[in-house]
């Protein structure tokens, strides 16, 4: 990986910068804030959403300064032969989510399907809400309506990664992000 300020090369593939550092960071501090102010009193549980949502995670939860749960899960998706996606939860919740205030932190809602069918599995454990927080939302891509007060950014069409997000593994932890140029 080369990387210089607004450009990053991964093999043969060239990225630019979309959301500098200091972007990602002023809006992150207004997420945590509205997450403060609204479930200062709920004893909150967030569920990060791994690999992708951990960096994004972590500055969101320690600056929303709130008693809360921090759960994980990863969620693999996949496509059978019909339209219709199913989402395996791989590493599960370990706590009773019944009557809590469930959170869901992740990085990036691209077609919707993941939070859509994570939502419906969270759903049968009837807690007392369900909210999501996503740094990014590429509105163009979405195939279900996805609605949250808590979209760090909305995004066009392009593969982005840093600040959580990968290549094949790689630049997670570059702490802007950037987009596939063409
Ligand atoms: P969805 O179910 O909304 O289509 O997919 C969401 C997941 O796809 C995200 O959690 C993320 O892992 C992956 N994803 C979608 N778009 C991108 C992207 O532009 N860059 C990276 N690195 N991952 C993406």
């Amino acid at each position: 990986m080369i990387g210089e300020d607004l450009q990053i090369t991964i093999g043969k593939r060239h990225f630019v910068e979309l959301l500098t550092q200091e972007a990602i960071q002023n809006r992150v501090s207004e997420l945590a804030q509205g997450l403060h102010t609204q479930y200062r009193n709920l004893d909150p549980v967030f569920i990060v959403v791994l690999n992708g949502a951990f960096i994004f995670a972590a500055d969101l939860l320690r600056a929303s300064g709130l008693n809360c749960d921090i759960q994980f899960v990863k969620l693999s998706s996949y496509q059978g032969t019909t339209s219709t996606g199913i989402v395996q939860q791989i590493l599960g919740v370990q706590i009773p989510l019944r009557g809590r205030h469930v959170v869901v932190v992740e990085d990036i809602v691209d077609t919707g399907r993941t939070m859509k069918y994570f939502g419906k599995l969270l759903e049968n454990e009837n807690p007392a809400s369900i909210e999501f927080v996503t740094l990014l939302s590429k509105p163009d891509c979405h195939e279900t309506v996805f609605e949250s007060p808590y979209i760090g950014f909305e995004i066009p069409d392009k593969f982005v990664i840093g600040y959580g997000l990968d290549l094949d593994g790689k630049a997670r932890n570059l702490p802007a992000i950037y987009q596939l140029a063409e």
